[in-house]
Parts: structure tokens; C-alpha cells; sequence
């Protein structure tokens, strides 16, 4: 069922387009990455639909409209850089926040508790000071406040992109668990994360969407594979032999690796580990790599 459908959004600033008539529709229980290069348009697409940004055309349609006029019961949003009060304790925080969110003080002190387990706020930690968190941690707290009103769409600017590794881990296993709750909506320019927990990607380029549907989906559309090959001798030797194959598609060396560019995974072994048996290639390395969800967007960005 879909829980969110936006068609021909669009956002001007004088003469400048900086998201132009995008159609998007996701369902429930999805975790949805709005990947994009800086200046795509991800964070004004995301404050659209968070309900903060006017857009100059199109419509936004969500789910809930059908049951309340107010759909700031129904979103959680995070910005990019999200401020906190950080003379307070995460625990101070989170009840200020809930009671913003018009729960009762009994309500917020409840809430707060579950939220601090649920986003791994240590015990300790709950009543220090956020001036004193990691970077990971208040990503986690901002995350919980976002939830303190169970929303059914989480929308989230670019959540790990300011993290160390560690940080970025933790936040990363938390959008997974949320999902099991919520829809989440999140953008990032480094698709390493996107590719990681996302179910449906949206790629945005120039304020478009260039191309969008299911991970799974778009790796088939996509996919090439790449094969890297090594030998004990000068390369560069062996490299028209390589080209010459059928299956080939093209080969660049880089640092006395061979890579070579395939869509028949099969055909291309085949063909070239029979080259390497009957001349007796001293072979060192011979392997097969999937190409990155970075391949798949320069290829899309380009096509
Ligand atoms: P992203 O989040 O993908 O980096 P943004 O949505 O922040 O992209 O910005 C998209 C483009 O819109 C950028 O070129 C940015 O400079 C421009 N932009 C954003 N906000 C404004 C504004 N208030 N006035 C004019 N241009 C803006």
C-alpha cells in the first residue's frame, strides 16, 4: 500500500530550478535512500516533505491525509544538522521534546525511557550532559526525538555522513531496526550506506530523478561485472589478447591490475581463463567483482 506519492514536485528559487517535477512513491516499512551528488536537491526535496519548505508546484500525498489534516503527527524528521540544548542530559532532552509534542509529563517520562533503550543510550549516559556525547550518540538521540511521536515515515538529512566508523555503524544498525516500525526516507552522497540498508533507491541528479526502483532491480538493469586479472610479468603484454575476446567489453590497467568490463559474467570467464590455460599465462590473480553501486550511478548519470 503506499504511504507516500509525490508527483511533479517541483522548487524554484527565482530563476533557478533546484528540484524539478519529481515523481516518488514508496510503502510502508521501506527503507527508501535519496542518493544524489552535492547540490542534487535531496535536502529541499526532504524539507517538502517534511513540511517545511513550500514547494512552487506539485502535490504531496500522504497516507494519513485521509485521517488527519495534520501530517506533522505522521513525519519524523532529522536535519543535516540537527541543534541540540547540550547543557541538558539526553534523558532532560527527550522529555523537553515529548512534552513539545503535547504528551503528558507521565507520557514523556515514558517514552523517554523507551526511546533511550531503544536507540542504545547507555545508562550511564542518559544523565550526562549531551555536550559530552559522541557524534554517533547524539545522531541516535536526534533519531529518538524524531520517533518520540511514533510517526510513520521517518525522514532523515544525510545521518551518517558527519560520522566516524564506529558512529556510522551504530546509527546504520539502528535504521535497520526502526524499519521493522516505520518507513524510513533518508539521503546521502555516499552510496556505500545507501547499498548497505536501503531497500528502493532513488537517484536524483540536477534536481531529477535520473532513475529509481528496487536495489535488487537496479543492480540487474545495471550490473556489469568486473573482472581483475594479475600476472607475474609486464601486463600490458597481455592486454590486446584480453580486448580481442567477445566477451569482453573493455579493460584499463591500473597498478599492474588488469580490469576487465563484462555483462557476461560466464562467457567472459570462460573465454579468458581458457586464453590463460592453453598459452600458459603466469596468472597471480585472477578474480570477479561485482561493480559498486558507484559504477551503477555513473553509468546511469551518463546514460
Ligand atoms: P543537496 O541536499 O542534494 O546537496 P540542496 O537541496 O541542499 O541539495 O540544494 C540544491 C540546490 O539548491 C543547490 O544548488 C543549492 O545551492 C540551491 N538552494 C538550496 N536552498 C536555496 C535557497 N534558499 N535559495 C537559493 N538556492 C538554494
Amino acid at each position: 500500500m503506499t504511504l507516500v506519492k509525490v508527483q511533479k514536485l517541483t522548487k524554484t528559487y527565482g530563476k533557478k530550478t533546484v528540484v524539478n517535477g519529481i515523481d516518488i512513491e514508496f510503502g510502508h516499512h521501506k527503507c527508501v535512500a535519496l542518493i544524489g551528488p552535492n547540490g542534487a536537491g535531496k535536502t529541499t526535496t526532504l524539507r517538502m516533505l517534511a513540511g517545511l519548505l513550500k514547494p512552487t508546484s506539485g502535490s504531496i500525498y500522504f497516507e494519513s491525509q485521509n485521517k488527519t489534516p495534520d501530517i506533522r503527527e505522521f513525519i519524523g524528521y532529522l536535519p543535516q544538522y540537527p541543534a541540540f540544548h547540550t547543557w541538558m542530559t539526553g534523558r532532560e532532552f527527550l522529555t523537553f521534546s515529548g512534552k513539545l509534542a503535547n504528551l503528558s509529563k507521565e507520557e514523556a517520562n515514558k517514552r523517554a525511557d523507551e526511546l533511550l533503550k531503544e536507540v542504545g543510550i547507555s545508562r550511564e549516559a542518559q544523565d550526562e550532559r549531551i555536550s559530552r556525547y559522541s557524534g554517533g550518540m547524539k545522531q541516535r538521540l536526534g533519531i529518538a526525538q524524531a520517533i518520540i511521536h511514533k510517526p510513520k515515515l521517518l525522514i532523515l538529512d544525510e545521518p551518517v555522513a558527519s560520522l566516524d566508523p564506529i558512529g556510522r555503524r551504530e546509527v546504520l544498525i539502528l535504521m535497520e531496526k526502526l524499519k521493522e516500525e516505520m518507513t524510513i526516507l533518508f539521503s546521502t552522497h555516499i552510496l556505500n550506506d545507501a547499498e548497505e540498508i536501503s531497500d528502493e533507491l532513488i537517484l536524483l541528479n540536477d534536481g531529477k530523478v535520473i532513475e529509481s526502483g528496487k536495489l535488487t532491480e537496479l543492480r540487474k538493469k545495471y550490473q556489469t561485472t568486473v573482472i581483475e586479472l594479475q600476472v607475474d610479468d609486464d601486463i600490458t603484454k597481455y592486454v590486446d589478447r584480453i580486448n580481442n575476446l567477445q566477451a569482453v567489453l573493455n579493460t584499463k590497467i591500473e597498478r599492474d591490475i588488469l580490469y576487465i568490463t563484462s555483462d557476461h559474467l560466464n562467457n567472459a570467464r570462460k573465454e579468458i581463463l581458457n586464453l590463460v590455460l592453453t598459452e600458459n599465462w603466469p596468472v597471480t590473480t585472477f578474480s570477479i567483482n561485482k561493480a559498486s553501486l558507484e559504477d551503477m550511478f555513473m553509468k546511469v548519470v551518463n546514460s
